[in-house]
C-alpha cells in the first residue's frame, strides 16, 4: 500500500469541476491581481475566522513581516518567537530588523513554554509571535496576560492551524493581529503561495493594507513606500472555491488523529496532546521515536511516506549561529527535534491506510 504524506492530487480530483470553472472565470475576467476575487475571499475568511479585517497578501512569510512592520516593530526592538517553528517564525523579526529572543518549547503541545516567556522579556521587547504548532493552539491567555502587563504586541502565527479553538475563541481572533499562510500543503491551500493577515484594528488594517500595496491611497496616489504583496486573483479564487469544505476537512484530520491515537494507544509512543477546551486542527499529527532514521526508512520500505517537522530547532539553525546558542538553553526543544516524526495526516486519508501506518510503525519500533 502506498500511502503519501499529504495527497493534494486527491483533493483537487475530488473538487476538479469547481477548482476549474473558478480558475476560469479569473482568466476570462482577467481579474488576475488583487481585484475582484481577492476582495470576495477575503470578505468570506473574515466572515469565517469572525474577523473585522482579511487583508490578504502574497504569503504567509510576508504577513508576518507587514504585521511586525505596522506596529511599528524595528531595529532596536526584541521579538519572542518559539524555538521550534518553521523559520518563517523569526526570519521575520530580522527582516524588519529587530532582534529575535527564542524561548522554548512544552513538553506536551510543542507550543511556546509561556512559564519562560516572562523572564526573556526586556525593555526592548515589543511584540510576541505564539505559533499554534501542528493545528494546536498555543497557551494565549498567558499570553495576552503577559502581553497586557508588558505592553507588548502579539501576532499569531496561525499557518497551521485555520479553523482551531482556544476556548471558544477561533485561533487568528486572539492577538492583536494574525498571520496566515495558505501554502499550497496547509489545512487551506492555493495552487502557489498566498497568505493574510486578520486583525479587530482598524489602524493596523489599514496600514497592512497599504503597505503590501505599494503605499497605495488610491490611483498613482501613494502615502508611503510600501512593497508589492498582493493575492493573485487565481489564487484568491481557489481559495474561495475551498473554503466551504474547511470545515469538513478539519473534521476528517480530527478523525484521522482519533483513529491514530486509538491505534497507538498501547504502543508507549508519545501522542499529540490537546489542551482542555481546546480544537487542535491536526495540520500534523506529530509522534517521537528514538530511533527515527531507521523508522523512517523502514516505513519507506512500506510505501509509507512521513515527515520532520522540524529536524533543528530555529536558535540551532546555521542562520542563528550568531546567537551562539547552544542546545541546553533549549533542552526541550532540542531534545524533540531527534525524536519528532510526522506521520501522513490530510483529510482523505482512509481508516485502512491509518491501520496500515499504525501496523508498520509499532513493528519498527519494536
Ligand atoms: C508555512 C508557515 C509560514 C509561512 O508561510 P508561507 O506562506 O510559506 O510564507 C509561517 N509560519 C509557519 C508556522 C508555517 O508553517
Amino acid at each position: 500500500m502506498h500511502v503519501p504524506f499529504v495527497d493534494l492530487k486527491l483533493q483537487y480530483s475530488n473538487l476538479q469541476p469547481r477548482i476549474d470553472q473558478a480558475i476560469h472565470s479569473v482568466i476570462q475576467e482577467t481579474a488576475f491581481i488583487s481585484g475582484k476575487y481577492a476582495r470576495q475571499f477575503e470578505e468570506e475568511f473574515a466572515e469565517y475566522l469572525g474577523v473585522k479585517h482579511i487583508i490578504s497578501c502574497a504569503n504567509g512569510t510576508d504577513s508576518l513581516e507587514l504585521l511586525l512592520k505596522a506596529m511599528g516593530v524595528g531595529p532596536g526592538d526584541e521579538v519572542i518567537v518559539p524555538a521550534n517553528s518553521w523559520i518563517s517564525t523569526s526570519e521575520c523579526v530580522t527582516t524588519v530588523g529587530a532582534q529575535v529572543v527564542f524561548v522554548d518549547s512544552k513538553p506536551d503541545t510543542y507550543t511556546i513554554d509561556t512559564s519562560m516567556v516572562e523572564s526573556k522579556v526586556t525593555s526592548r521587547t515589543k511584540a510576541i509571535i505564539p505559533v499554534h504548532l501542528y493545528g494546536c493552539p498555543a497557551d494565549m491567555d498567558e499570553i495576552m496576560a503577559i502581553a497586557s502587563r508588558h505592553k507588548l504586541w502579539v501576532i499569531e502565527d496561525c499557518a497551521q492551524a485555520h479553523g482551531a479553538i482556544y476556548k471558544g475563541k477561533t485561533i487568528g481572533t486572539i492577538g492583536h493581529a494574525s498571520s496566515f499562510s495558505f501554502y499550497p500543503g496547509k489545512n487551506l491551500g492555493a495552487y502557489g503561495d498566498a497568505g493574510a493577515m486578520a486583525t479587530n484594528d482598524d489602524d493596523i488594517a489599514t496600514k497592512v493594507r497599504m503597505m503590501a500595496n505599494h503605499g497605495r491611497l488610491g490611483k498613482h496616489d501613494h502615502g508611503i513606500e510600501g512593497r508589492n504583496s498582493r493575492l493573485d486573483g487565481l489564487q484568491a479564487a481557489i481559495l474561495s472555491t475551498k473554503l466551504p469544505y474547511l470545515n469538513e476537512w478539519t473534521k476528517a484530520r480530527i478523525r484521522h488523529a482519533e483513529t491514530y491515537s486509538n491505534f497507538l494507544a498501547s504502543s508507549g509512543l508519545k501522542l499529540p496532546f490537546t489542551p482542555a477546551h481546546c480544537k487542535h486542527v491536526y495540520h500534523l499529527y506529530v509522534v517521537q521515536v528514538d530511533n527515527r532514521e531507521q523508522v523512517q526508512a523502514l516505513l519507506k520500505e512500506n510505501g509509507i511516506e512521513t515527515g520532520i517537522h522540524y529536524p533543528i530547532a530555529l536558535p540551532l539553525l546555521q542562520a542563528y549561529s550568531y546567537l551562539n546558542h547552544t542546545t541546553s538553553e533549549f533542552p526541550v526543544a532540542a531534545g524533540q527535534m531527534n525524536k519528532l516524526l510526522s506521520l501522513p495526516m490530510f483529510a482523505e486519508l482512509t481508516t485502512a491506510q491509518i491501520e496500515y501506518v499504525c501496523t508498520h510503525l509499532v513493528k519498527a519500533i519494536a
